[in-house]
């Protein structure tokens, strides 16, 4: 049983967020996380969902999955430092480093920890670490748990962080600019190529987080660097394997001596117990897959392409998504809400995202399409949410 001033602060937060219209509730899905699912009890198209490319359900994955399983057994047993350490976990490394073109890697249990691992590990007090305004949670909780100076830029504007590399421009310690790649909410790219050039007229490192870019984005799908070309300018690149690579968890990778630093002194990777082996062997598969089917990716951004411009064409605000990921812009939290709850109803789940996840007065359908979503699939999804909109008085 809480007790009774405890009890009484959970309350009147939780009626807080009610009153803002932002209390939160999970759905129950009873499938796979594939392009249709059953959620609540009934089928749905989804649109919902990180696995880009469908590889969560693959049947390669999970081959690889089960005979690692039946081989090493469910859990690794022990963090990575003691006895968690497998051959598996050193050949995903490799792996990983050898696709990113980088000296090293090293395994995080997931993205989130990754960020916190990273930055917690890098930052010290005297450090200015820049971070766009819209990165993902785990980098501002990395920055945080770090206690570098958090100094943050308006989403993707370049004047301003400029202003303020200039104005830590003599600070004692280290200056580190850290971006999303891919923005999770947005589906819109970071101005890399300008990020480099001030990092280098400033002296400051640069850190990328690839989590919606791997396996997705670049010839080979090695992310927004590869597209750019930029991957040899880059001091840190983070990336997941629970999106486009299906599985779960998360990789930093670098220079050696900085993986080598990472392992001594990154505290998620330290005090935790290793990932287990069948997760591993999956996005070993997974690997394979994405550098052998460039045809995925191309299905999933030329369909991206079709749905983008014709929500557009709609008269929907796309705000400026480039990518895979496709916001409709709504505005206040209860439309949102009401616009994903009556798509629903039609066969079709594209979650609201409300604040804090997004700026106030900024809520929106977040619109994540699979490559394999089949054409009808997608002009199924296009008449209703155009049904939705004008039913709502959106368009
Ligand atoms: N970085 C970004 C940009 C993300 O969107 C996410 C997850 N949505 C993460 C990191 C965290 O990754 P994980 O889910 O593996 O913890």
């Amino acid at each position: 049983m809480l007790q009774e001033s405890l009890e009484n602060f959970i309350h009147s937060e939780i009626s807080n967020l009610q009153a803002a219209g932002c209390y939160r509730r999970m759905k129950r899905i009873d499938s796979a996380s594939d392009a249709k699912i059953f959620l609540n009890g009934k089928k749905v198209i989804n649109f919902s969902s990180n696995n880009y490319l469908g590889l969560a359900s693959s049947r390669f994955l999970k081959q690889a999955a089960v005979q690692a399983l039946t081989e090493f057994g469910v859990g690794a047993g022990a963090s990575r430092l003691i006895s968690g350490n497998l051959a598996l976990h050193e050949e995903l490394e490799k792996k990983i480093a050898d696709f990113k073109k980088t000296e090293s890697a090293i395994l995080f249990n997931c993205g989130y920890m990754a960020n916190c691992g990273l930055l917690g590990a890098l930052g010290h007090r005297e450090d200015v670490i820049f971070s766009d305004r819209f990165n993902h949670a785990s980098i501002i909780d990395g920055i945080l748990l770090s206690r570098a100076k958090l100094a943050r830029y308006a989403h993707k504007d370049m004047d301003g962080l400029r202003r303020l590399l200039i104005r830590h421009q003599n600070s004692k310690g280290k200056r580190i600019i850290v971006t999303d790649s891919v923005f999770s909410m947005d589906g819109d790219l970071a101005p890399l190529q300008e990020i480099v050039a001030l990092a280098r007229e400033f002296g400051a490192s640069v850190m990328v987080d690839e989590a919606h870019a791997t396996g997705v984005l670049g010839e080979n799908g090695r992310g927004v660097l590869e597209l750019l070309n930029l991957e040899s300018e880059i001091d840190i690149q983070m990336g997941t394997l629970g999106k486009a690579l299906g599985g779960f968890g998360a990789y930093v990778a670098g220079d050696s001596l900085l993986i080598d630093f990472l392992v001594n002194h990154a505290r998620p990777f330290i005090f935790t117990t290793a990932l287990p082996p069948a997760v591993i062997a999956a996005s070993l598969k997974a690997l394979d897959i994405v550098q052998n089917r460039p045809d995925l990716r191309d299905t999933l951004l030329s369909q991206a392409n079709w749905f983008r411009k014709k929500l557009q064409e709609t008269g929907f605000n796309t705000l400026e998504s480039e990518t895979h990921i496709i916001p409709i812009l709504v505005g206040g939290n209860d439309t949102a809400l009401q616009f994903s709850q009556k798509l629903l109803e039609t066969g079709i789940y594209a979650p609201a995202v409300r604040p804090p996840t997004v700026p106030k007065g900024t809520a929106r359908l977040r619109i994540s399409l699979m490559a394999t979503h089949t054409l009808a699939d997608l002009e199924e999804a296009m008449d209703k949410i155009q049904m939705v909109g004008q039913e709502l008085r959106l368009i």
